[in-house]
Protein backbone atom coordinates (compact mmCIF):
# COMPACT_ATOMS: atom_id res chain seq x y z
CA UNK A 1 0.00 0.00 0.00
CA UNK A 2 1.45 3.48 -0.88
CA UNK A 3 0.02 6.63 -0.52
CA UNK A 4 1.21 9.85 -2.34
CA UNK A 5 1.14 13.11 -0.53
CA UNK A 6 3.00 16.48 -1.15
CA UNK A 7 3.82 18.75 1.99
CA UNK A 8 5.13 22.55 1.63
CA UNK A 9 8.66 22.87 3.32
CA UNK A 10 8.17 25.23 6.80
CA UNK A 11 11.60 27.21 6.10
CA UNK A 12 11.41 27.51 2.13
CA UNK A 13 8.02 26.68 1.25
CA UNK A 14 9.08 24.67 -1.71
CA UNK A 15 7.12 21.86 -2.32
CA UNK A 16 7.94 18.23 -1.86
CA UNK A 17 5.82 15.09 -3.12
CA UNK A 18 6.15 11.92 -1.50
CA UNK A 19 5.57 8.64 -2.24
CA UNK A 20 4.86 6.85 1.02
CA UNK A 21 5.65 2.90 1.50
CA UNK A 22 3.38 0.92 4.42
CA UNK A 23 5.65 -1.05 6.81
CA UNK A 24 3.52 -3.27 8.90
CA UNK A 25 4.69 -1.38 11.70
CA UNK A 26 2.84 0.28 14.38
CA UNK A 27 3.88 3.56 13.92
CA UNK A 28 6.36 4.74 11.05
CA UNK A 29 7.92 7.30 11.88
CA UNK A 30 10.25 8.93 8.45
CA UNK A 31 12.75 11.09 7.88
CA UNK A 32 14.26 12.91 4.81
CA UNK A 33 15.58 16.84 4.48
CA UNK A 34 14.00 19.31 1.72
CA UNK A 35 16.40 18.80 -1.29
CA UNK A 36 15.71 22.96 -1.75
CA UNK A 37 17.13 24.29 2.11
CA UNK A 38 17.98 21.23 3.79
CA UNK A 39 15.41 21.49 6.58
CA UNK A 40 14.33 18.38 7.91
CA UNK A 41 10.78 16.94 7.13
CA UNK A 42 9.44 14.49 9.55
CA UNK A 43 6.22 12.28 8.40
CA UNK A 44 4.49 9.83 10.50
CA UNK A 45 2.17 7.43 9.77
CA UNK A 46 0.11 5.40 11.77
CA UNK A 47 -2.40 2.85 10.34
CA UNK A 48 -5.75 2.31 12.43
CA UNK A 49 -6.46 -1.15 14.46
CA UNK A 50 -7.60 -2.57 10.94
CA UNK A 51 -5.05 -1.36 8.47
CA UNK A 52 -7.17 0.17 6.57
CA UNK A 53 -7.18 3.64 7.65
CA UNK A 54 -4.21 5.44 8.05
CA UNK A 55 -2.99 8.67 10.33
CA UNK A 56 -0.44 11.02 8.32
CA UNK A 57 1.30 13.51 10.71
CA UNK A 58 3.80 15.92 9.04
CA UNK A 59 6.50 18.39 11.17
CA UNK A 60 8.55 20.54 9.73
CA UNK A 61 6.48 20.73 6.53
CA UNK A 62 2.51 21.46 5.66
CA UNK A 63 0.74 19.06 4.10
CA UNK A 64 -0.92 20.33 0.91
CA UNK A 65 -3.64 18.93 -2.17
CA UNK A 66 -1.73 16.42 -4.07
CA UNK A 67 -2.11 17.18 -7.54
CA UNK A 68 -0.58 14.57 -10.65
CA UNK A 69 2.98 14.39 -9.46
CA UNK A 70 4.96 17.08 -12.42
CA UNK A 71 8.67 16.65 -12.96
CA UNK A 72 10.74 19.57 -11.90
CA UNK A 73 9.19 19.17 -8.04
CA UNK A 74 10.87 17.80 -5.29
CA UNK A 75 10.33 14.18 -5.32
CA UNK A 76 10.91 11.35 -2.41
CA UNK A 77 10.25 7.72 -2.36
CA UNK A 78 10.11 6.46 1.58
CA UNK A 79 9.64 3.55 3.13
CA UNK A 80 10.75 2.07 6.63
CA UNK A 81 11.67 -1.19 5.29
CA UNK A 82 13.76 -1.34 1.81
CA UNK A 83 16.58 1.48 0.61
CA UNK A 84 14.67 3.70 -1.61
CA UNK A 85 15.97 5.47 -4.85
CA UNK A 86 16.48 9.31 -5.12
CA UNK A 87 15.22 8.94 -8.60
CA UNK A 88 12.50 10.84 -10.10
CA UNK A 89 8.99 9.78 -9.74
CA UNK A 90 7.68 6.78 -11.60
CA UNK A 91 4.05 5.72 -11.40
CA UNK A 92 3.74 2.00 -9.88
CA UNK A 93 7.66 1.64 -9.65
CA UNK A 94 6.82 1.86 -6.17
CA UNK A 95 9.72 1.14 -2.95
CA UNK A 96 8.16 -2.88 -2.76
CA UNK A 97 8.03 -3.14 -6.18
CA UNK A 98 11.66 -1.69 -7.14
CA UNK A 99 12.98 -4.16 -4.12
CA UNK A 100 10.88 -6.80 -5.49
CA UNK A 101 12.53 -6.80 -8.34
CA UNK A 102 15.96 -6.64 -7.10
CA UNK A 103 15.65 -9.95 -4.62
CA UNK A 104 12.95 -12.07 -5.71
CA UNK A 105 9.98 -13.19 -4.23
CA UNK A 106 11.86 -15.73 -2.00
CA UNK A 107 14.56 -13.49 -0.34
CA UNK A 108 11.49 -10.81 -0.13
CA UNK A 109 9.45 -13.23 2.07
CA UNK A 110 12.63 -13.46 4.47
CA UNK A 111 12.65 -9.99 4.40
CA UNK A 112 9.13 -9.69 5.48
CA UNK A 113 9.40 -12.17 8.37
CA UNK A 114 12.61 -10.21 9.69
CA UNK A 115 10.88 -6.57 9.65
CA UNK A 116 7.60 -8.60 11.06
CA UNK A 117 9.60 -9.25 13.97
CA UNK A 118 11.45 -6.03 13.97
CA UNK A 119 7.73 -4.50 14.81
CA UNK A 120 7.16 -7.01 17.59
CA UNK A 121 10.80 -6.10 19.09
CA UNK A 122 9.23 -2.57 19.14
CA UNK A 123 6.75 -3.48 20.61
CA UNK A 124 8.40 -4.93 23.70
CA UNK A 125 11.87 -2.70 23.23
CA UNK A 126 11.43 -1.77 27.05
CA UNK A 127 10.73 -4.69 28.42
CA UNK A 128 13.94 -5.71 26.53
CA UNK A 129 16.11 -3.18 27.75
CA UNK A 130 14.73 -3.66 31.18
CA UNK A 131 16.76 -7.09 31.21
CA UNK A 132 20.02 -5.37 30.50
CA UNK A 133 19.34 -2.95 33.01
CA UNK A 134 18.60 -5.40 35.70
CA UNK A 135 21.08 -8.12 34.46
CA UNK A 136 23.66 -5.34 34.83
CA UNK A 137 23.09 -3.91 37.89
CA UNK A 138 23.20 -7.32 39.51
CA UNK A 139 19.20 -7.43 40.42
CA UNK A 140 19.11 -10.93 40.54
CA UNK A 141 15.35 -11.62 41.99
CA UNK A 142 13.98 -9.26 39.43
CA UNK A 143 15.95 -10.17 36.34
CA UNK A 144 14.83 -14.00 37.09
CA UNK A 145 11.40 -13.26 37.07
CA UNK A 146 11.22 -10.88 33.90
CA UNK A 147 13.54 -12.73 31.39
CA UNK A 148 11.80 -16.07 32.52
CA UNK A 149 8.35 -14.01 31.69
CA UNK A 150 10.21 -12.52 28.08
CA UNK A 151 11.43 -15.99 27.45
CA UNK A 152 7.94 -18.01 28.30
CA UNK A 153 9.96 -20.10 29.81
CA UNK A 154 10.56 -22.11 33.64
CA UNK A 155 13.97 -22.85 33.15
CA UNK A 156 17.08 -22.33 36.44
CA UNK A 157 17.72 -18.90 36.76
CA UNK A 158 19.61 -18.84 40.28
CA UNK A 159 22.83 -19.28 39.77
CA UNK A 160 25.41 -17.00 38.09
CA UNK A 161 25.52 -19.48 35.51
CA UNK A 162 21.91 -20.17 34.87
CA UNK A 163 20.81 -16.10 34.73
CA UNK A 164 23.54 -15.49 32.56
CA UNK A 165 22.49 -18.54 30.47
CA UNK A 166 18.66 -16.93 30.66
CA UNK A 167 20.25 -13.82 29.65
CA UNK A 168 21.85 -15.01 26.45
CA UNK A 169 18.58 -17.06 24.88
CA UNK A 170 16.76 -13.71 26.10
CA UNK A 171 19.61 -11.54 23.25
CA UNK A 172 19.38 -14.58 20.93
CA UNK A 173 15.14 -14.07 20.94
CA UNK A 174 15.38 -10.36 20.91
CA UNK A 175 17.86 -9.98 18.11
CA UNK A 176 16.76 -12.92 16.17
CA UNK A 177 16.22 -10.79 13.00
CA UNK A 178 19.72 -8.64 13.32
CA UNK A 179 21.86 -11.71 13.20
CA UNK A 180 22.88 -14.66 11.47
CA UNK A 181 21.51 -17.56 13.44
CA UNK A 182 23.83 -20.21 11.87
CA UNK A 183 26.81 -18.12 12.24
CA UNK A 184 26.07 -17.75 15.69
CA UNK A 185 26.04 -21.41 16.18
CA UNK A 186 28.92 -21.92 13.95
CA UNK A 187 31.15 -19.91 16.16
CA UNK A 188 29.99 -21.15 19.26
CA UNK A 189 30.90 -24.53 17.91
CA UNK A 190 34.53 -22.68 16.68
CA UNK A 191 34.95 -21.28 20.62
CA UNK A 192 33.92 -24.75 22.58
CA UNK A 193 36.17 -26.93 20.20
CA UNK A 194 39.25 -24.25 20.81
CA UNK A 195 38.88 -24.14 24.17
CA UNK A 196 38.68 -28.18 24.59
CA UNK A 197 41.28 -28.75 22.10
CA UNK A 198 43.49 -26.28 24.29
CA UNK A 199 42.27 -28.08 27.73
CA UNK A 200 43.19 -31.50 26.60
CA UNK A 201 46.41 -29.94 25.02
CA UNK A 202 47.64 -27.49 27.54
CA UNK A 203 45.46 -27.20 30.55
CA UNK A 204 47.40 -25.50 32.96
CA UNK A 205 48.24 -22.55 30.35
CA UNK A 206 44.40 -22.04 29.72
CA UNK A 207 43.81 -22.21 32.84
CA UNK A 208 46.07 -19.18 33.53
CA UNK A 209 44.70 -17.69 30.77
CA UNK A 210 41.39 -17.47 31.26
CA UNK A 211 42.20 -16.81 35.44
CA UNK A 212 44.30 -14.05 34.19
CA UNK A 213 41.42 -12.46 32.12
CA UNK A 214 38.69 -12.92 35.20
CA UNK A 215 40.90 -11.85 38.18
CA UNK A 216 41.81 -8.73 36.40
CA UNK A 217 38.15 -7.59 35.75
CA UNK A 218 38.79 -7.77 31.69
CA UNK A 219 36.36 -10.28 30.60
CA UNK A 220 33.64 -9.02 32.79
CA UNK A 221 33.80 -5.47 31.37
CA UNK A 222 33.88 -6.94 27.73
CA UNK A 223 31.33 -8.25 28.48
CA UNK A 224 29.25 -5.31 30.09
CA UNK A 225 30.39 -3.50 27.03
CA UNK A 226 29.06 -5.71 24.76
CA UNK A 227 25.66 -5.78 26.94
CA UNK A 228 25.70 -1.69 26.61
CA UNK A 229 25.43 -2.33 22.85
CA UNK A 230 22.11 -4.36 22.36
CA UNK A 231 20.03 -1.69 24.02
CA UNK A 232 21.32 0.83 21.12
CA UNK A 233 20.58 -1.52 18.42
CA UNK A 234 17.21 -1.32 19.57
CA UNK A 235 16.77 2.29 19.20
CA UNK A 236 17.96 2.41 15.66
CA UNK A 237 15.85 -1.01 14.19
CA UNK A 238 14.47 1.38 11.63
CA UNK A 239 17.82 2.51 10.27
CA UNK A 240 18.69 -1.24 9.94
CA UNK A 241 15.89 -2.05 8.04
CA UNK A 242 17.31 -1.35 4.98
CA UNK A 243 21.08 -2.75 5.74
CA UNK A 244 19.05 -6.21 6.42
CA UNK A 245 17.56 -6.05 2.75
CA UNK A 246 20.80 -5.77 1.55
CA UNK A 247 21.55 -9.56 3.10
CA UNK A 248 19.45 -10.53 0.31
CA UNK A 249 20.66 -7.86 -2.59
CA UNK A 250 23.35 -9.98 -4.47
CA UNK A 251 23.38 -6.98 -7.06
CA UNK A 252 23.63 -4.21 -4.71
CA UNK A 253 27.65 -3.28 -4.78
CA UNK A 254 28.51 -0.45 -2.06
CA UNK A 255 29.26 2.83 -2.07
CA UNK A 256 28.50 2.94 -6.09
CA UNK A 257 24.26 3.90 -6.24
CA UNK A 258 23.11 6.24 -3.64
CA UNK A 259 19.82 4.91 -1.78
CA UNK A 260 18.23 6.67 0.81
CA UNK A 261 17.29 5.18 4.34
CA UNK A 262 13.85 6.48 5.00
CA UNK A 263 14.32 7.11 8.88
CA UNK A 264 17.49 8.23 11.43
CA UNK A 265 20.35 10.32 10.11
CA UNK A 266 24.56 9.89 10.39
CA UNK A 267 25.05 11.63 13.56
CA UNK A 268 22.53 9.41 15.30
CA UNK A 269 24.72 6.16 14.77
CA UNK A 270 28.41 7.59 14.27
CA UNK A 271 29.21 7.25 18.08
CA UNK A 272 27.19 3.79 18.00
CA UNK A 273 29.75 2.44 15.37
CA UNK A 274 32.96 4.52 17.27
CA UNK A 275 32.12 2.37 20.29
CA UNK A 276 31.34 -1.11 18.66
CA UNK A 277 34.49 -0.86 17.02
CA UNK A 278 35.79 0.00 19.99
CA UNK A 279 34.81 -3.08 21.95
CA UNK A 280 35.51 -5.01 19.00
CA UNK A 281 39.28 -3.74 19.22
CA UNK A 282 39.35 -4.64 22.78
CA UNK A 283 38.09 -8.29 22.34
CA UNK A 284 40.60 -8.84 20.02
CA UNK A 285 43.09 -9.43 22.84
CA UNK A 286 41.08 -12.30 23.79
CA UNK A 287 41.67 -13.52 20.01
CA UNK A 288 45.56 -12.76 20.73
CA UNK A 289 45.50 -14.31 23.75
CA UNK A 290 43.96 -17.69 22.41
CA UNK A 291 46.09 -17.29 19.21
CA UNK A 292 49.60 -17.61 21.47
CA UNK A 293 47.82 -20.61 23.36
CA UNK A 294 47.45 -22.40 20.34
CA UNK A 295 51.00 -21.87 18.55
CA UNK A 296 53.21 -20.92 21.55
CA UNK A 297 51.64 -22.35 24.49
CA UNK A 298 51.26 -19.30 26.40
CA UNK A 299 48.87 -16.49 25.92
CA UNK A 300 51.51 -13.97 27.18
CA UNK A 301 54.10 -15.08 23.83
CA UNK A 302 53.60 -13.67 20.51
CA UNK A 303 55.41 -14.65 17.79
CA UNK A 304 59.09 -12.74 17.42
CA UNK A 305 59.23 -9.72 15.74
CA UNK A 306 60.27 -6.40 15.71
CA UNK A 307 58.16 -4.51 18.53
CA UNK A 308 56.81 -7.40 19.72
CA UNK A 309 54.75 -6.81 22.85
CA UNK A 310 56.53 -8.98 25.53
CA UNK A 311 53.21 -10.06 26.98
CA UNK A 312 49.10 -10.18 26.71
CA UNK A 313 48.76 -6.79 28.68
CA UNK A 314 51.55 -4.67 27.06
CA UNK A 315 49.59 -6.44 23.69
CA UNK A 316 45.93 -4.63 25.02
CA UNK A 317 47.79 -0.82 24.58
CA UNK A 318 48.41 -1.11 21.32
CA UNK A 319 46.30 0.87 18.86
CA UNK A 320 44.37 -1.00 16.77
CA UNK A 321 46.39 -1.16 13.70
CA UNK A 322 49.37 -2.40 15.50
CA UNK A 323 47.32 -4.61 17.69
CA UNK A 324 46.34 -7.01 14.31
CA UNK A 325 50.57 -7.19 12.72
CA UNK A 326 50.49 -9.16 16.21
CA UNK A 327 48.07 -11.97 15.37
CA UNK A 328 50.03 -14.13 13.54
CA UNK A 329 47.71 -16.32 10.93
CA UNK A 330 44.86 -16.06 13.43
CA UNK A 331 42.47 -18.55 14.54
CA UNK A 332 39.57 -16.26 14.10
CA UNK A 333 38.42 -14.61 11.06
CA UNK A 334 37.08 -10.99 11.22
CA UNK A 335 34.06 -10.01 9.06
CA UNK A 336 32.61 -7.02 7.47
CA UNK A 337 35.37 -4.71 7.30
CA UNK A 338 35.17 -4.07 11.36
CA UNK A 339 38.41 -3.07 11.50
CA UNK A 340 38.91 -0.87 8.91
CA UNK A 341 40.62 1.94 10.67
CA UNK A 342 40.36 4.75 8.41
CA UNK A 343 36.63 4.94 9.18
CA UNK A 344 36.92 4.38 12.44
CA UNK A 345 39.55 7.39 13.09
CA UNK A 346 37.75 9.43 10.65
CA UNK A 347 34.42 9.25 12.34
CA UNK A 348 35.63 8.65 16.19
CA UNK A 349 37.63 12.31 15.10
CA UNK A 350 35.44 14.49 13.52
CA UNK A 351 36.77 14.19 10.47
CA UNK A 352 33.46 13.46 8.83
CA UNK A 353 31.35 15.40 7.05
CA UNK A 354 27.17 14.23 5.90
CA UNK A 355 25.01 15.90 3.24
CA UNK A 356 21.64 15.70 5.12
CA UNK A 357 20.14 15.90 1.65
CA UNK A 358 22.25 13.41 -0.49
CA UNK A 359 22.91 11.40 2.99
CA UNK A 360 26.19 10.95 1.25
CA UNK A 361 29.37 10.76 3.86
CA UNK A 362 32.60 12.41 3.10
CA UNK A 363 35.55 11.49 5.58
CA UNK A 364 39.04 12.30 5.53
CA UNK A 365 41.02 9.29 6.36
CA UNK A 366 45.03 10.96 6.40
CA UNK A 367 44.55 14.60 7.55
CA UNK A 368 47.56 16.28 6.54
CA UNK A 369 48.30 19.82 7.84
CA UNK A 370 45.11 22.56 8.23
CA UNK A 371 43.38 21.33 4.78
CA UNK A 372 41.82 18.19 4.66
CA UNK A 373 42.72 15.90 1.52
CA UNK A 374 42.14 12.77 0.33
CA UNK A 375 38.43 12.18 1.01
CA UNK A 376 36.51 8.83 0.54
CA UNK A 377 32.95 8.87 0.38
CA UNK A 378 30.50 6.38 1.17
CA UNK A 379 26.65 6.68 1.33
CA UNK A 380 24.35 6.38 4.65
CA UNK A 381 23.10 3.37 3.99
CA UNK A 382 26.24 2.15 3.50
CA UNK A 383 27.32 3.07 6.76
CA UNK A 384 24.43 1.97 8.42
CA UNK A 385 25.35 -2.02 6.46
CA UNK A 386 28.64 -1.07 8.04
CA UNK A 387 26.86 -1.06 11.68
CA UNK A 388 24.73 -3.90 11.29
CA UNK A 389 28.16 -6.18 9.79
CA UNK A 390 29.73 -4.69 12.95
CA UNK A 391 27.26 -4.97 15.51
CA UNK A 392 26.92 -8.94 13.96
CA UNK A 393 31.10 -8.88 15.12
CA UNK A 394 30.54 -8.08 18.50
CA UNK A 395 27.63 -10.61 19.03
CA UNK A 396 30.18 -13.84 17.97
CA UNK A 397 32.74 -11.61 20.20
CA UNK A 398 30.07 -11.40 23.01
CA UNK A 399 29.77 -15.26 22.47
CA UNK A 400 33.64 -15.86 23.13
CA UNK A 401 32.90 -13.79 26.20
CA UNK A 402 30.41 -16.11 27.48
CA UNK A 403 32.46 -19.35 26.27
CA UNK A 404 35.31 -18.33 28.22
CA UNK A 405 32.90 -17.57 31.41
CA UNK A 406 31.07 -20.80 31.16
CA UNK A 407 34.49 -22.79 30.71
CA UNK A 408 35.63 -20.64 34.36
CA UNK A 409 32.43 -21.53 36.01
CA UNK A 410 32.30 -24.82 35.05
CA UNK A 411 35.49 -26.42 34.57
CA UNK A 412 38.04 -24.09 37.07
CA UNK A 413 35.08 -23.14 39.84
CA UNK A 414 33.24 -26.11 39.65
CA UNK A 415 29.73 -25.24 39.47
CA UNK A 416 27.15 -27.48 38.14
CA UNK A 417 25.80 -26.43 35.41
CA UNK A 418 23.20 -27.97 32.82
CA UNK A 419 23.54 -30.33 29.96
CA UNK A 420 22.91 -27.06 27.66
CA UNK A 421 26.08 -25.20 29.06
CA UNK A 422 28.92 -26.65 27.29
ZN1 LIG B 1 12.82 23.75 2.46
Amino acid sequence: MNYNISVRCDTCESQTNCRLGMSDRRVQPIRFRCMSCGAPIDITMTPDFENIGIDIQTSGATRIEAGKFERGVNFVDLHLDFPVSFGEYVMGLTPFMSSLMRIGHNAMQKHAMRVNYLNDVYDHAQEIKELFTLYSNKKQAIFKEKVLNFLGSNMACDTQLDQNRALYFAIEKAFLPFSEPKRNVDAVELFNRELMDLECSNKDALVAFIDEVVSNGFLENVQADCLEIYPRIIDIELMLRPALFLDFDHSYNGYQVPYRVSAHEFLDAKDLYKDIAEIVSRALILVAGINNLKKRRSHDVFLKSPGVPQHLNAFANFPLGRKLNFIDDSWYTFEGNILDNQLRNSVAHYKAEYNKVTQEIVYYPKREGMKQEQSEHMFFLDFSRRILLAFRELHRLNHLAKCLFVYYYLRIEGEEGTPSDI
